[in-house]
């Protein structure tokens, strides 16, 4: 087998704030029949040191950033793991990058180098024999790591930094540069610098042998001023290196042929039952329209607040909306706002898996009208489950959604419905086609069936990540 470290702030089943939990986690299964191995790296957050027990210490730091660190060595959840202990840097209620307050914990610079500079000593020491050929980082949190293996000389393995979010930068002030220690010849355009800050992404963009991020359409749009967000020009100058390497899903743990939450889904009796089941755990009465959900972060990012303008033309014509999220305040307070105006709409403010599954078993249709989206995941999760999904035209979910065009319709290929732009007005037009195709009950039903049939797990991209290793691998 060959050996890969993974290098990641959040992991499935153990920490998740969104979707790169979900690959981090899939990753190391989906790639071992290709021959790679992959170890994970995990900030020893307090609720992960519990799940996972002690392992064995094989490496420490005395000076690991104002405190010492110990690296564990476990296997849990089915993952090989290696925990970094540092409780002067992870030892704290709150989430993974929030204080109970929802801000930013100050030192989360700070906090994340030293999950870089582990997974650097990691990739140029080894542990005991084992050593990787490739160190693979997610996201900002890890975006050090190639800079500091780059310094590092012959002898590193190969880099990869895959981008699940470019609007998260990982900015720290200039001042800070000593402190992570980071080398001053390299804080220019050509290197970390972002504007007179230190950007944990740029380090990762600039150092790193190749790029991927999670879908082939936000690949493409990445390079462009509007969804480059600042590092346009860099990915430009970079396009050989970056690949879009389309995210896939958990069909395991989503699985209508197994899931609780929709029991006998093989038959339509099953979908209607649970559409009953979940208008009844929403508070919401019998309707003649679609019964459509939303599962999201409330962020700006997702394009919700259009969906609360456009409300009125789902609601008008019989359609319903249950929604679960959290996050952003003032979202959260127009949806509840919403949900008291309109019967035909119900909210849960929160974060709950289990409701999640049952959502997705019920429903008609998945909404998802995203700004910008790297991959997605929702609209997966509602092709697998018969939940057409209605999405903007933007990144993963271009690549992912078959928009009931008349000549798709009429070939018999379509799987849900896209809009753009992302404006009340297009979203209002794109929820009275879903109304309108939903009371024909033949084409909905096309439009299901073709949703299920398509391949959303890992068996697509796994080997186009396991291919992109052997090429960067360095023994
Ligand atoms: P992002 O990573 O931008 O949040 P994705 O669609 O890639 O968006 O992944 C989000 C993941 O988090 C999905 O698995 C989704 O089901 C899950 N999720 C988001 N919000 C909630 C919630 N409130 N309750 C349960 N699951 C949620």
């Amino acid at each position: 087998m060959r050996k890969a470290l993974s290098v990641t702030s959040e992991c499935v089943p153990l920490i998740k704030t969104g979707g790169l939990a979900d690959v981090a986690g899939a990753l190391p299964g989906a790639l071992a029949p290709s021959g790679w191995h992959l170890r994970t790296l995990l900030p020893g957050y307090p609720s992960i040191l519990k799940a996972v027990g002690k392992g064995k210490v094989v490496m420490e730091d005395a000076d690991l950033f104002g405190g010492p660190g110990k690296l564990r060595s476990v296997t849990a959840a089915g993952l090989k793991l290696f925990v970094l202990e540092a409780p002067h840097l992870y030892d704290r209620e709150g989430g993974p990058y929030l204080d109970a307050a929802g801000k930013d914990w100050p030192d989360n610079p700070r906090r994340f180098a030293a999950l870089s500079w582990m997974a650097a000593r990691i990739g140029a020491e080894g542990v005991g024999t084992w050593k990787p050929e490739v160190v693979h980082c997610h996201d900002w949190q890890a975006g050090f790591a190639p800079l500091y293996l780059s310094e590092m000389g012959e002898g590193r393995p190969g880099t990869i930094m895959s981008v699940h979010n470019m609007a998260f930068h990982g900015l720290a002030p200039a001042a800070e540069r000593a402190a992570l220690r980071l080398p001053a010849r390299r804080f220019g355009q050509d290197g970390y610098e972002f504007w007179g800050k230190i950007s944990a992404l740029k380090a990762g963009l600039v150092a790193a042998d190749r790029l991927t991020t999670v879908s082939p359409s936000y690949a493409r749009e990445l390079l462009t001023p509007e969804f480059g967000m600042g590092m346009d020009g860099l990915l430009r100058q970079r396009a050989q290196d970056l690949s879009g390497i389309l995210n896939g899903i958990d069909t395991g743990a989503w699985d209508p042929a197994t899931d609780p939450a929709i029991a006998n889904f093989k038959s339509p009796a099953g979908k209607k039952r649970a559409k009953a089941a979940l208008r009844e755990e929403f508070g919401l009465p019998e309707a003649d329209g679609p019964l459509c959900i939303v599962v999201s972060r409330l962020s700006e990012q997702k394009g919700l607040d259009v969906l609360i303008e456009a409300l009125p033309a789902l609601v008008d014509q019989g359609g319903q909306l249950a929604l679960l999220g959290s996050g952003d305040r003032a979202l959260e307070a127009a949806f509840r706002k919403a949900a008291e105006a309109h019967p035909y709409v119900s909210v849960r403010i929160g974060y709950d898996e289990d409701l999640s599954h049952r959502m997705f078993a019920g429903a008609d249709a998945v909404l998802v009208p995203s700004r910008f989206e790297p991959c997605g995941l929702t609209q997966l999760y509602g092709l697998r489950y018969g939940a057409v999904p209605v999405v903007a035209h933007t990144g993963g979910l271009i690549d992912t959604v078959i928009p009931a065009s008349p000549m798709a319709l009429r070939s018999g290929i379509a799987t849900g419905i896209q809009f753009h732009p992302v404006t009340s007005h297009a979203l209002a037009g794109a929820l009275m086609d879903a109304v309108s195709l939903y009371k024909s009950p033949g084409i909905w039903a096309m439009l299901q069936k073709n949703g299920m049939k398509q391949a959303v797990g890992w068996e697509a991209s796994a080997p186009d990540y396991a291919a992109l290793y052997d090429e960067v691998a360095r023994p």
